[in-house]
């Protein structure tokens, strides 16, 4: 399917606001004003995710703060930056006003550790999945334009067009993760491929937008066509 500029709007302001929660929480956290001692009893990190947001609603700054009804989907999509992007590294000794009594639930795990989780570190296998992702979303945009291609003309397009493939390869997984699902570190790897520079630094004040993604898409059209 091509994708949609409105459901990319959304998940695009999902992925801004998951970004500015977990900055929050980790401030949050450091300075005390938040506290694990209660027990959760969720089995899933989104469940868990959507109550505490919920729970929390009112403390939660403009930036990091959706509309109620969207909480369960911006659960979802919360989750799966965690997941992606970061290791989470159980040490609860680290905290100081709680040192051996928070909640283990999924979210407090996950939470407590907001100062310190490490940005994961992209493997082989990372890249190569992401790669794979960037060669299924040329393949798929073939398939949905109407157009006749092989694999090795895709692998040639993600070849020569790395940024703007691994843009449209991430355009599709920022739907994917609305519904929770995610695909690890490849996704990290598809962000570095744009809003990195080639020489292994963040572009300074990069901010994605769906226009970027849908230009993509609209350019690799073009090439698949041909
Ligand atoms: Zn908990």
């Amino acid at each position: 399917m091509l994708l949609d500029q409105q459901q990319l709007d959304f998940s695009v302001e999902m992925q801004a606001k998951s970004y500015s929660l977990l900055k929050w929480v980790g401030k949050s956290v450091s300075s005390g004003l938040l506290s694990f001692q209660t027990a959760h009893q969720y089995s899933t990190l989104p469940l868990a995710a959507a109550d505490w947001i919920d729970k929390h609603y009112l403390n939660i700054p403009e930036a990091a703060r959706v509309d109620p009804a969207d909480i369960p989907v911006f659960a979802n999509f919360f989750s799966t930056y965690l997941e992606n992007s970061f290791d989470l590294i159980a040490n609860p000794g680290k905290i100081k006003f709680s040192p051996d009594a928070h909640c283990f639930c999924p979210m407090c795990s996950w939470m407590i550790d907001a100062p310190n989780l490490k940005t994961k570190s992209l493997s082989t296998a990372d890249k190569k999945r992401a790669l794979r992702m960037q060669i299924h979303s040329v393949l798929q945009l073939g398939i949905d334009t109407g157009a006749k291609l092989d694999e090795s003309r895709a692998e040639a397009i993600v070849s020569d067009y790395g940024e703007a493939t691994a843009l449209l390869a991430y355009g599709h997984d920022l739907i994917q993760r609305l519904d929770a699902i995610a695909n690890g570190p490849a996704v990290l790897a598809l962000w570095r491929r744009f809003a990195w520079k080639s020489s292994g630094s963040p572009k300074p004040n990069f901010r994605l937008s769906t226009k970027m993604i849908l230009n993509a898409e609209s350019e690799l059209r073009a090439l698949v066509a041909a």
